[in-house]
C-alpha cells in the first residue's frame, strides 16, 4: 500500500475507491505482492531441486490458485474439496500434496484415486493404507519433530500435545509398518506451525528429518512445511528467508550425498506469499464515546477476520479517509453481537462516520475462515493485477443466507 500525494493506493488503483466501485466491507489483494514473496522464497534456496506447494487453506479463491500456478507453485490441500478446487483451478494431481488430519479413510482413497500425492499422519491410517493399495500407491509420512514453533500453542502443530503428525519417537513403530505392507514412502514432511521466528529452529527440525530419513531408501522428496513469519507490527521479527536459504540449501546438499541421491526439497507456505498481499476495507458506522474509550465500529466484524479474536492476532489498522490528520487513540470494533474487537487503543487519523478503515495482513486465514454469524453477509474479493482492480467473488446475498435452508411450516 502507497501514501502518494496524500492518497493510498495499490499499483496505482485507489483503495477507498475501490468500495466505491465494489461496496464495502471489501478484500482487496495485490497480485504483485505475491508474486515478489513468492520470487523472494524460491530465489532464497540456490542450487536444490525446490517445489513450493502453496498452503490452499490461507486463502482459497480459486484466481489466486490460478495465478500461484502461473507463478510456478503447486499446491498443499488439507481436504478433499482443496483437491478439487485445485484440480478445477488446473493444477495437474501430481502437483497436489494432499495433508490431511483424522480425516476418515474414504477421503483418503479418493485423494488415492484423484491421483494426488497422499500424506498420512497417523500409524493406524497408514496400516489401512498398506492393507489397501501395499507399495502401488507412493505415500509420504507426515512426522512431528517435537520442536516448538514460537511461544503460541494454537498455532503451533510441534509440540507434545499436538494432533498433528507421527511421533519421532515412534519412527521404530513406523519402519515396522512400512517394511511389513512394502510401502513406497517417497517423501517425509514436517509442519511445525505457522510462528516460527529464525532459521535455527527450521534447522533443528530438518536434522531431526535427516536423521529419520536415512531408515527410508525410497525417498524422492522432503518437505520442510512452512511456518515462515511475516511481519505484522512494524518492531516484528521477520523470518530472514534468505539466511534460511543459505543455511537450509546447504544442510540439505550435505544430506542428499549422505543419502546418495539428490532429493528434491518442498515447501508449503501460506502466509508467507499471501499475508501481506491482502487488506480489508471497512465502512466507518458509528463513532462511540463511552467513559472509558471511543469506539469506531465498523461495518465487518468477527464474520470476516477472526484472527484478532482467535489467535490475538495484531493487525495494523489505517483510516483510508484521513490520511494526514490529527492521531487519536481508538478501540477499533465490529457489528457482531460478540465482543469483536479487532485493536485495542489504536493511533489512527481522526476517524468520522463514514471513514474506509483498512485491516492490513488480512490475505492469510481471512476470507478464508469467514463466515455466515449473524446472518451477515460474506464480502465480495477483488484482485489487483497489472494495475487493474478485478472482482474475483461477488459480495454475498440473501439468497446465499437461505441456500440448503429448508423452510418447515407449522401453522397447520
Ligand atoms: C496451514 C498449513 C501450512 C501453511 O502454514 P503457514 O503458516 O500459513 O505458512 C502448511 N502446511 C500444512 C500442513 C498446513 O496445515
Amino acid at each position: 500500500m502507497d501514501l502518494i500525494d496524500n492518497r493510498y493506493s495499490i499499483q496505482g488503483v485507489d483503495l477507498e475507491k475501490l468500495t466505491g466501485e465494489f461496496g464495502s466491507p471489501l478484500y482487496v489483494y495485490d497480485a504483485e505482492k505475491i508474486e515478489s514473496q513468492f520470487l523472494k522464497l524460491t530465489s532464497a534456496f540456490q542450487g536444490v531441486k525446490m517445489r513450493v506447494k502453496y498452503a490452499t487453506k490461507s486463502l482459497s479463491n480459486i484466481s489466486i490458485l490460478k495465478l500461484l500456478r502461473k507463478m510456478g507453485a503447486e499446491l498443499d490441500c488439507v481436504s478433499i474439496q482443496e483437491v478439487e478446487l485445485g484440480l478445477k483451478a488446473g493444477f495437474m494431481p501430481n502437483q497436489i500434496l494432499y495433508t490431511p488430519n483424522c480425516v476418515s479413510f474414504s477421503e483418503i482413497k479418493e485423494a488415492v484415486a484423484a491421483g494426488v500425492m497422499i500424506n498420512l499422519d497417523n500409524i493406524s491410517i497408514l496400516e489401512q493404507f498398506g492393507n489397501e493399495y501395499h507399495g502401488t500407491v507412493p505415500v509420504c509420512i507426515r512426522l512431528n519433530p517435537h520442536i516448538m514453533a514460537g511461544g503460541n500453542k494454537k498455532i503451533s502443530t510441534g509440540h507434545a500435545d499436538s494432533k498433528f503428525g507421527i511421533s519421532i519417537y515412534q519412527l521404530q513403530h513406523i519402519v515396522r509398518v512400512v517394511n511389513t505392507y512394502g510401502l513406497n514412502v517417497t517423501g517425509l514432511h514436517m509442519h511445525t506451525g505457522s510462528d516460527i521466528l529464525d532459521a535455527e529452529v527450521f534447522l533443528r527440525a530438518a536434522d531431526i528429518l535427516f536423521d529419520a530419513a536415512k531408515q527410508f531408501k525410497t525417498l524422492e522428496f522432503i518437505d520442510f512445511g512452512s511456518g515462515f513469519k511475516v511481519g505484522y507490527k512494524e518492531a516484528d521479527i521477520v523470518t530472514d528467508i534468505a539466511e534460511l536459504g543459505v543455511k537450509l540449501s546447504a544442510a540439505f546438499k550435505a544430506f542428499c550425498t549422505e543419502y546418495g541421491k539428490e532429493l528434491e526439497m518442498w515447501f508449503e507456505p501460506g502466509k508467507y506469499l499471501v499475508s501481506e498481499s491482502g487488506y480489508l476495507l471497512t465502512k466507518t458506522n458509528v463513532v462511540k464515546t463511552t467513559p472509558a474509550t471511543v469506539f469506531v465500529g465498523v461495518d465487518s466484524g468477527m464474520n470476516h477476520l477472526i484472527r484478532p479474536m482467535m489467535y490475538d492476532a495484531y493487525h495494523e489498522i489505517v483510516n483510508l479517509s484521513n490520511p494526514s490528520g490529527t492521531k487519536r487513540i481508538y478501540t477499533v470494533v465490529g457489528y457482531i453481537c460478540e465482543t469483536d474487537t479487532f485493536g485495542l487503543d489504536r493511533k489512527l487519523t481522526e476517524v468520522k462516520e463514514g471513514d474506509v478503515i483498512a485491516f492490513k495482513n488480512a490475505g492469510a486465514y481471512s476470507f478464508s475462515m469467514s463466515s455466515n454469524y449473524n446472518s451477515r453477509l460474506r464480502p465480495a474479493e477483488v484482485l489487483i493485477h497489472k494495475g487493474q482492480a478485478q472482482l474475483i467473488r461477488q459480495r454475498e446475498t440473501f439468497d446465499d443466507i437461505m441456500r440448503n435452508q429448508i423452510e418447515l411450516n407449522f401453522e397447520d
